[in-house]
């Protein structure tokens, strides 16, 4: 038996807490089967935190999460127009803070059709919706570099700088063929815009030209961003993995979640690949306050985060037990989706509760 894997719980808001609960119900029922051993710390951080304290997260909390092996998060966020949640205090505060300061460079999104849920594309199935999105996740956009000049008058100028460095791409790049190496059918395709991004899409166009020498079992591809939402729609075969800059990436992933059956199943990684800080998993939608404390909420998506966070924690540790687990309990989720054929996943008539037992059963 290994040394426990050190578990950061963030329940976070409205439906966060209880998914995670159901999750960790999940945990509980899962490790004994695979002689694994965890220990769950709980932390607060969330936007009722934030409300009842006006505490968000400090450098010193990241530096205590830091101890952890992975973080397991719920959602965070309160009601969409709460005035006191303007400007982004916690998306900012605390999800793009923890990317950022734990160098969670990676974030995997996988999108495969599970048995039993609908996808809104005609003629398609399981066959055709199974690839991952390896989406970079600290540069680009997201780094906040720009400003404005003459705010508020009529002469506004503002700009946001696209950020693109060798350093960065590589690391993503060589991860996603690492990647596509363990998969069956080793296709790895680049997405980006390099025919108007001729300077940041150049940086990563020729490092993943000059990566791919290394890789000679992968077959590459390339695809325009605009063409890859035409093709995930009308031809989602194509694709096995997929590496993205952030922006772009930010938003063909959420039309990967579509295409497998929506936010109600979508799961996620942020990951630190190097295991110097702990990686984050969390379920890719939102806290739910319309539907919050009611026991309505699908954990199903956060049962499959947990999953996702067993099999990477376990890859990036070395921890065999913990990456059987992952496995077992995304087994567990492909045998309980059957159970939503015709019907919504976000309102299935099936309690928080009872789909969480559900997946136990199936252990
Ligand atoms: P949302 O995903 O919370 O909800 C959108 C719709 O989907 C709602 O009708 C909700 O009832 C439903 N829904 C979402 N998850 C569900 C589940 N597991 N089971 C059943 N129904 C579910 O998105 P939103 O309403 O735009 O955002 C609400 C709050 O969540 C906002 O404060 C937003 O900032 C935050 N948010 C957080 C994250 C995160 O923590 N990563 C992600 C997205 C949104």
């Amino acid at each position: 038996m290994s040394t426990p894997l050190q578990l950061a719980i963030l329940g976070g808001d409205g439906i966060g807490p209880e998914v995670v609960g159901a999750a960790m119900n999940v945990l509980e029922a899962v490790a004994p089967a695979c002689d694994y051993q965890y220990d769950a710390t709980h932390f607060p951080f969330s936007a009722t935190h934030f409300l009842e304290t006006g505490h968000v997260l400090s450098d010193e909390d990241v530096a205590e999460l830091r101890n952890f092996d992975a973080i397991f998060l719920g959602a965070v966020g309160g009601l969409p127009n709460d005035p006191r949640l303007a400007g982004g205090v916690i998306e900012k505060g605390i999800l793009l803070k923890l990317r950022f300061d734990l160098d969670q460079y990676i974030n995997l999104r996988p999108v495969t059709l599970y048995p039993g849920i609908d996808t809104p594309l005609k003629d398609k199935a399981a066959e055709h919706i199974d690839f991952i999105c390896v989406r970079e996740n600290t540069e680009d956009l997201y780094c906040g570099v720009g400003g404005f000049v003459r705010k508020g008058t009529a002469q506004e100028v503002s700009n946001q700088t696209m950020v693109a460095t060798r350093f960065g791409a590589e690391r993503c790049i060589r991860y996603a063929f690492e990647l596509a190496k363990t998969r069956q059918r080793k296709l790895l395709t680049l997405v980006h815009k390099t025919n108007v991004l001729t300077f940041a899409g150049d940086t990563w166009y020729r490092t993943f030209k000059e990566v791919a020498e290394e890789y000679p079992d992968v077959s590459t591809d390339y695809h325009h961003v605009d063409a890859c939402c035409m093709y995930m729609v009308a031809k989602p075969e194509v694709y096995d993995v997929i590496v993205v800059p952030n922006m772009f990436g930010d938003i063909i992933t959420d039309l990967g979640a579509a295409i497998a059956g929506g936010m109600g199943i979508a799961s996620s990684g942020n990951l630190n690949p190097d295991g110097v800080a702990p990686s984050m998993f969390e379920p890719v939608h939102g806290s739910a306050p319309d539907i919050a404390g009611q026991n309505l909420a699908n954990p199903i998506a956060t049962i499959d985060s947990l999953g996702l966070l067993l099999r990477e924690t376990g890859r990036i540790k070395g921890h065999t037990a913990a990456v059987e687990c992952g496995n077992r309990v995304a087994a567990a989720v492909k045998a309980v989706t059957p159970k939503f054929a015709g019907k919504s996943l976000d309102r299935s008539g099936f309690g928080t509760d009872e789909i969480g037992r559900m997946v136990i059963d199936a252990l």
